[in-house]
């Protein structure tokens, strides 16, 4: 093999102005490696490390035995297709039609960079409110929109309705929430989705709701699917994904709900994007949503996991923010340390042999509120020997 220098370099003629000039790697596979490097305890990137059900696998293989290994139609498999319109009308009481307003698409990650080219044009402004997840402003860089940022503070991360309303112009195009929240844990309740439908009602403005933690809101409260809203859902895209609610991350697919005008104008652009996804998992995951318990146990099956984390936590110095959904949990570190988030991030995985994700990270620019994100999605011996390890600090 050639060492890298010796790899033919580009000639300088050839090079170009990059298209995401301020971008680098994402700090979860920089954090992933680093763990990895360092044999740390990997709480950072938010992935589960147990296997998913053997009986989606089974679906999955089925698929492909029984010959499902050709183009599905780009829209979708229409199978699954129709389970996940018979769920959503089924937990949030609002029919999809499967045929002109469910899309399936390669994860949320490339549904959320679909709807961003699909409605946002170059002078367009999109309202992201902060701390939020990376993909979404490379999504509208890449658009051509102009991102306008509403913060969001520690230690409550509460929702400034006032600020989003004031962010509100002529010019904007797109507003963007995600509930549950990742990083913060926070889920939105039906007085935010009251207010929030005050805030847009007259506007032109569209939504997009990313809402892949759905099956994860803890201590009986409700998902606040912005689909229950029908004033909201016409004007929204709800963007889902499989990755989470069934462990399977690696999968890459989810779905786009939405109307079906803006649905139309999605799948122009899904159709030159990815065209379409991989048949034998749609056609295995419509088979398995035959059963809706996998997805109902779950909220009960993290928050075991979070209430698990949280009492050994409670043994070490970090101080704990509240968790109402997703699998992370933020602490504060500020008794432990003054380095900036990245920095003790850092430390703390080389050192201490935890990984986690500086909150840091989800703001455009230098945020520093001494917080960072475990995930607890991990076997219960994978939190104990990291929580044996925090409580030495
Ligand atoms: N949105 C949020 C808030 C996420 O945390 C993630 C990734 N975990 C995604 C979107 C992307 O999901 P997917 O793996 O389906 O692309
Ligand atoms: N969504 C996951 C997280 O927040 C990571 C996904 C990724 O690695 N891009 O940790």
């Amino acid at each position: 093999m050639k060492a890298s220098h010796d790899l033919p370099q580009t000639p300088p003629e050839l090079s170009f102005p990059s298209r995401l000039p301020n971008v680098g790697t994402t700090i979860f596979t920089v954090m992933s490696a680093l763990a990895m490097q360092k044999g740390a305890v990997n709480l950072g990137q938010g992935f589960p490390d147990f296997d998913c059900d053997k009986r989606i696998v089974d679906a999955v293989a089925d698929a492909m035995r029984e010959g499902h290994n050709q183009y599905p139609p780009m829209t979708g498999a229409a199978p699954l297709r129709q389970a996940i319109a018979r769920k959503i009308d089924a937990i949030y009481g609002r029919a999809y039609d499967p045929d002109r307003e469910i899309t399936v698409t390669a994860g949320a990650t490339q549904a959320l960079l679909t709807v961003a080219l699909c409605c946002v044009h170059p002078g367009d402004e999109v309202i992201v409110i902060e701390p939020t997840y990376d993909s979404y402003l490379p999504a509208i860089e890449m658009a051509g929109g102009t991102p306008v940022f509403v913060p969001l503070e520690a230690p409550d991360y509460t929702l400034p309705f006032d600020k989003i309303a004031a962010a509100i112009t002529p010019k904007t195009r797109l507003l963007m929430i995600n509930t549950p929240h990742n990083p913060t844990g926070r889920v939105w309740r039906a007085g935010d989705m009251q207010k929030l439908a005050e805030i847009v009602r007259g506007t032109n403005v569209l939504i997009l709701s990313d809402e892949v933690y759905e099956h994860m809101v803890y201590d009986d409260a409700p998902h606040e699917s912005v689909s229950r809203y029908p004033e909201l859902a016409q004007r929204s895209f709800v963007v889902s994904s499989f990755s989470k609610t069934f462990h399977v991350t690696g999968w890459k697919i989810g779905y786009v709900a939405a109307p079906t005008a803006l649905t139309a104008e999605f799948r122009k652009v899904h159709q030159f994007n990815v065209f379409t996804v991989n048949t034998p998992m749609q056609i295995g995951l419509a088979h398995y949503l035959d059963d809706p318990q996998p997805y109902l146990e779950l909220p009960a099956f993290y928050q075991k996991k979070r209430d698990f984390f949280r009492a050994g936590l409670a043994n070490t110095r970090f101080s704990l923010l509240p968790c109402d959904g997703t699998y992370f949990q933020c602490v504060d570190y500020s008794k432990i340390s003054d380095l900036p988030e990245a920095e003790f991030s850092k430390w703390l995985t080389t050192e201490i042999g935890v990984a986690a994700i500086p909150v840091s990270a989800f703001y455009h620019e230098s945020h520093e509120s001494g917080v960072v994100r475990f995930c607890f999605a991990k076997k219960e011996e994978t939190l104990a020997l990291a929580l044996e390890r925090l409580a030495r600090l």
